[in-house]
């Protein structure tokens, strides 16, 4: 059996494209180049995006105007060149016995042209639309109806996507589908064997392998089509899960990592005389989790999740005195300069008389500096080093790092993750922090080879922050307001936005804002801070500290404030343009308030005019402050493609299937594969044979591999 399976795969499926007949070595190479069609396989693997039902050719006079898509067929009986320039445009018209529409071309006229003629019989499919209460349909798709083909034709035809290049060559979308058909023809159920577990296959009731492949491309009715899809869909998701699961049971059983095996003095110095509050039974199940993991000999590679405010920065520390009690260096990225510099402020204070050195590097350390710092870090000096991206250039030198901390995981790309790794000999423990929560359905895809934590729970006495939309008209109360709250002691932060395309109308549209608020908040009476992008680094800090310290009582910035910040004073956050965020963005600026225990206030400002997703966003915040819900919800509005930090990391190119639409599949998929692994961890039992060896023919040639 495992024989037949390794021949089956390197089958005929591997053979260059232009070996198909009807392809050739030109073909061959254009549809490499547009569209990575370089095997049979990747043909096989190009699916249609629709099918026209060849069995539902309407008659001309059953066409209204409540038609959107129809097929009709007739006969062709004159084209005619009208109007000029711009509004040039071909004009035919086609007949059937019933009546006539106008087919309309505004490009490709030349072409169109010539190839159109008169008099002869065509299938037309294309959108109607009516045009002085005559039905039209323009840049319809057209095919000369052959009569002795015409009887064959009695089924649902694939349309691919296909380019204007290809398109140009004779290769149109359904062009392609001759070519598949070409290779359905060399095709046998051997040639596509079914890989999953039979048991698999029998519970969830999944169409076989081979059909699913042949009733997408050519489905013999709408419902084998769907099953078709819903089966390969399945595969997709099983096999992209599987991938990950075996990273993450390969590092279980088969990484070495550095081994923290006592809790000492250190940390129990810091936890029975420093902290400075009771840990939440989340922050508590976590540590739990942590010192598992960095105890049990394997590298821990933990994602912990956790809404904004939650106290994720105390769980890292303590993390990191275990690891220093065990003779380690730490390390603790931030995705910015602020963040950076806040989080070693606030550890330095909260570990003040403890024996741990911290030290700062970031792009911005001078250079004597740096040099002290890198060597005192080679030396084992250094116990904890905080920083930002400059932490994994090559030459910053651990003398024995165990462990790594990356905070605001969304702004790292996987790759970078992998850099850290490096930085040791023994594999040191990586935690990783988000920022916002993102979905289940995301972490299980774009991180599905880490392990995973979620601390849902949020230290005692906070009062959720409450907040409200007001339009710009509203603005002088809106400013009312902040004055009420700072004459109760209280600051606020007023956020612009970043607008992505122009930085000088970032700056020029900040400086009006500050000019305005100013106008508000007259000096001497009230000070304010303002950061922005373009301010040296002392300009910023400066700024900064004097917000902190309570110098200035009001923050105007743009959104490099967004991460981390913690000023527990602060209780008013108001977002101008709020309707040119994004849903995590605004929760995460909402989070720069109501950390200290007094009740916070969020005032989302926006003009009158608004989307319908931006209407959408705002009630969403208006309705609740619970990170994971939200992160649900811009999954939903935005696609995932959208969700910072997925991007980059390119996992989530499936396909067929969407994290969005097809969650259940996503879920089913994820525990099928996690019962696999714990029954079969290798995949040599005689049921996942199949499945083993199609996981080795395809080792190398996903992204998958370029994880690990
Ligand atoms: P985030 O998870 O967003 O990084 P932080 O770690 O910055 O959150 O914590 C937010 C605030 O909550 C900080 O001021 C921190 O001191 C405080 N905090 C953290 N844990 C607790 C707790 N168990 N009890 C009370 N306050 C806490
Ligand atoms: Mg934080």
């Amino acid at each position: 059996m495992y024989k037949t399976s390794i021949t089956t795969f390197s089958s005929i499926l591997s053979n260059p494209i232009e070996y198909l007949k009807g392809v050739g070595p030109q073909r061959g190479d254009m549809l490499r180049k547009e569209l990575a069609i370089f095997t049979f396989n990747d043909l096989l693997n190009h699916f249609p995006y629709r099918h026209i039902d060849k069995t539902q050719v309407l008659k001309i006079k059953d066409i209204t105007p409540q038609t959107e898509f129809v097929q009709i067929a007739g006969r062709l009986s004159e084209t005619s060149l009208m109007g000029e320039k711009k509004g040039k445009r071909l004009v035919a018209s086609l007949e059937d016995e019933t009546g006539d529409v106008e087919l309309v071309w505004f490009q490709g006229i030349n072409w169109v042209q010539k190839i159109l003629k008169e008099g002869e019989r065509y299938l037309v499919y294309g959108r109607v639309s009516f045009f002085m209460g005559r039905a039209q349909i323009t840049h319809p798709e057209i095919e000369l109806i052959d009569a002795n083909e015409a009887k064959g034709k009695n089924f649902l035809e694939p349309v691919y996507p296909t380019t204007e290049k290809l398109k140009a060559r004779g290769l149109s979308g359904r062009a392609i589908g001759k070519l598949s058909i070409k290779l359905f023809e060399l095709l046998s159920e051997k040639d596509i064997p079914e890989i999953l577990p039979a048991s698999i296959i029998e519970k969830y009731r999944l169409l076989n392998r081979y059909l699913s492949y042949r009733q997408i491309h050519f489905p013999e009715n709408n419902e084998l089509y769907l099953q078709a899809v819903r089966r390969l869909k399945f595969e997709e998701l099983f096999l992209s899960q599987l991938r990950l699961g075996m990273l993450r049971s390969e590092r279980h059983h088969f990484s070495r990592g550095v081994i923290f095996e006592k809790v000492g003095n250190t940390f129990n110095e810091f936890y029975n005389h420093h902290l400075p509050f009771q840990l939440t039974n989340a922050q508590k199940r976590v540590l739990k989790e942590i010192r598992k993991d960095t105890g049990s000999g394997r590298q821990m590679n933990r994602l912990l999740q956790g809404d904004v405010g939650s106290g994720k920065t105390i769980v890292a520390l303590l993390a990191m005195l275990l690891a220093i009690d065990n003779g380690y260096q730490c390390c603790m990225m931030a995705p910015t300069e602020i963040l950076a510099q806040q989080h070693y402020q606030s550890i330095s204070e909260l570990i003040k008389g403890l024996p741990v050195n911290v030290k700062l590097l970031t792009g911005s350390s001078k250079s004597a500096e740096r040099k002290k710092t890198l060597m005192q870090l080679a030396e084992g000096e250094i116990n904890i080093l905080i920083g930002t991206h400059a932490l994994i250039e090559e030459e910053v030198k651990f003398k024995n790092l165990g462990l790594a901390i990356i905070d605001e995981q969304h702004r790292f790309g996987v790759e970078q993750r992998s850099r850290l790794w490096k930085k040791n000999e023994v594999l040191p423990h990586v935690l990783v922090m988000t920022a916002t929560p993102i979905p289940r359905t995301l972490a299980m895809t774009a991180y599905g080879d880490l392990d995973y934590s979620v601390m849902d729970e949020m230290p005692p006495g906070r009062k959720p922050v409450k907040t409200v939309h007001r339009f710009d008209r509203n603005r002088p109360q809106v400013m009312d307001f902040i004055k009420e709250e700072i004459a109760k002691g209280r600051q606020a932060y007023i956020i612009f936005p970043l607008i992505e395309e122009s930085e000088k109308l970032n700056y020029e549209n900040l400086m009006k804002g500050y000019e305005e608020v100013k106008a508000f908040f007259p000096e001497p009476k009230y000070w304010i801070s303002m950061v922005h992008g373009k301010q040296t680094q002392q300009v910023k800090d400066e700024n900064m500290r004097r917000f902190v310290t309570g110098d200035t009582q009001i923050m105007v910035s743009t959104t490099v404030i967004e991460v981390g910040v913690n000023v527990p004073n602060a209780s008013v956050m108001v977002i101008e343009s709020a309707e040119k965020f994004g849903l995590s963005q605004l929760h995460q600026l909402r989070g720069r308030v109501g950390r200290g225990s007094e009740q916070s206030f969020c005032i989302l400002l926006t003009g009158s005019k608004l989307t319908n997703d931006a209407r959408e966003r705002l009630k969403i915040m208006t309705a609740t402050n619970n990170g994971f819900e939200i992160a649900e919800k811009d999954l939903e509005l935005r696609g995932p493609g959208e969700i910072e930090g997925t991007k980059q990391s390119g996992v989530l190119n499936f396909k067929l299937a969407s994290v969005v639409a097809d969650k259940p599949i996503l879920e089913v998929a994820r525990n099928e594969v996690e019962r696999l692994l714990e029954e079969d961890q290798e995949i040599s039992s005689a049921e996942n044979l199949l499945l083993k060896s199609y996981l080795l023919s395809q080792k190398g040639k996903t992204v998958w591999s370029k994880i690990s």
